[in-house]
């Protein structure tokens, strides 16, 4: 049963707005992004650098041009935006406004300045430029794609398992993904978690000793300022059968010049364990400033890990996706989960089959290290949980190798 009667939510469904009143980011010490991003011209995976065509109007200039951003930060948020920033055509921005006015924009400029306008399937545009197929939703799709309203146990607080909670410290994001399972609720005109919410979301972890880890997320947790991020920390060091606490965040690599020393010292304070679970969907994703700001985490010892989104026409592919697990890999981030999109509105186009996943994970599985190797899971829609839906490689009698031979193997000790 759904008990949002006795937890309303913090963010309604996001109702359709005027694309020209769209907010900026509410909380000024909590703004997203304090510097541009270039991007490198040394890209370890030279394969995926993007091809820059001449008749392309440099981005940067588009970008320092825009009058409705912050001086100095530069991130796109609408069609007219992304039209001045040479991302689209100028004759696609009354098509987009309907997309923008129904889900958020944004994209930093680290991503920004990633794209290939020259090439009309771009793996990074795919992700964060607002298509018009976003308006059309499928019947199998849901606002609540995984359920978090069934699990919502005080606002912005959702407890799916047993050890382990997941708390919305803001809806705000960097970028707004196309693809986002929360889609419906985050944006930069969603609300914070009011103070009377985090204090209710604290007194339920502080009195359930079962809670062993607490999962900060949202929107995006690395979007607060650390010292939003170390007072939290603080609050949990007091309660002593919380363990690990976890940050699941797109930053690092899409605004990774906010990973400030700062930044790193608020995630470690507090005396936890500190986890932080790294978004990124693309091998050209991993840019020497994200390399580096992946590092700042890694040598400060917080292990990392990975989610990727298996997404159509971004990263289905077997040499894609094992470029970016490799790249992953190479910044000490263990790949962790492969996700398969979920069904969230207007996504339909960017969804790939199960089938397409298990056979590409039977590819990583032959041809890339086992540190590669990330977990495909599917998070059941109506809140039941992920569940792994990687190909089964042992039948009952036999078991496949990675060239896709078969071995039978006893299934239990033989009688002597
Ligand atoms: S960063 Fe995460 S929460 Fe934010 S839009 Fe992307 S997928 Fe959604």
């Amino acid at each position: 049963m759904n008990d949002m009667s006795r937890t309303p939510r913090l963010a309604s469904k996001r109702p359709s707005r005027p694309a020209a009143s769209r907010p900026a980011p509410q909380d000024e010490e909590d703004g997203v992004f304090p510097d541009r991003t270039g991007r490198t011209s040394k890209t370890p995976f030279a394969e995926y650098a993007p091809r820059l065509h001449p008749e392309v109007p440099a981005r940067s200039a588009g970008l320092e041009g825009r009058t409705d951003v912050r001086p100095g930060h530069g991130t796109l948020r609408d069609p007219e935006g992304l039209a001045a920033g040479g991302l689209v055509p100028a004759d696609r921005i009354a098509a987009l406004e309907a997309v923008a006015a129904r889900y958020a924009v944004a994209i930093t400029p680290a991503m920004a300045e990633l794209i290939d306008t020259g090439d009309p399937h771009d793996p990074i545009a795919r992700q964060f430029v607002p298509d018009p197929a976003e308006l059309h939703t499928l019947p199998e799709e849901n606002a609540d794609p995984i359920g978090d309203d069934v699990h919502e146990v005080t606002p912005g607080l959702i407890q799916r398992y047993p050890d382990r909670v997941l708390l919305k410290l803001v809806q705000v994001c960097a970028v707004y993904c196309r693809f986002c399972f929360r889609r419906e609720t985050v944006g930069p005109d969603a609300a914070h978690l009011p103070p009377q919410a985090l204090e209710a979301a604290l007194a339920y972890i502080s009195s359930h000793p079962e809670v062993w880890e607490v999962i900060v997320s949202g929107g995006d947790p690395l979007v607060a300022s650390p010292r939003r991020i170390a007072a939290l920390m603080e609050r949990l060091s007091g309660i002593a059968h919380v363990k690990v606490v976890r940050f699941h965040t797109r930053v690092p690599v899409v605004a990774p010049a906010r990973v400030t020393s700062g930044l790193v010292a608020a995630l470690r304070s507090g005396g936890k364990a500190t986890w932080v679970a790294i978004h990124a969907n693309h091998p050209r994703e991993l840019t020497a400033e994200a390399r580096a700001a992946l590092a700042r985490l890694a040598d400060a010892g917080i292990p990392l890990v990975s989610q990727t989104v298996l997404l159509a026409g971004v990263n289905d592919d077997a040499d894609t996706l094992g470029a970016l697990m490799r790249a992953l890999v190479e910044c000490r981030v263990k790949p962790y989960y492969l996700h398969h999109g979920d069904l969230a509105p207007g996504t339909g186009h960017l969804r790939t089959t199960i089938a397409e996943g298990q056979a590409l994970m039977r590819a990583l599985r032959g041809r890339y290290s086992g540190l590669c190797q990330p977990t495909y899971v599917l998070d059941i829609p109506g809140g039941h949980g992920k569940s792994p839906v990687g190909p089964a490689h042992f039948d009952g009698t036999s078991v496949e190798d990675w060239q896709g031979g078969r071995h039978v193997y006893p299934t239990r000790p033989t009688e002597t």
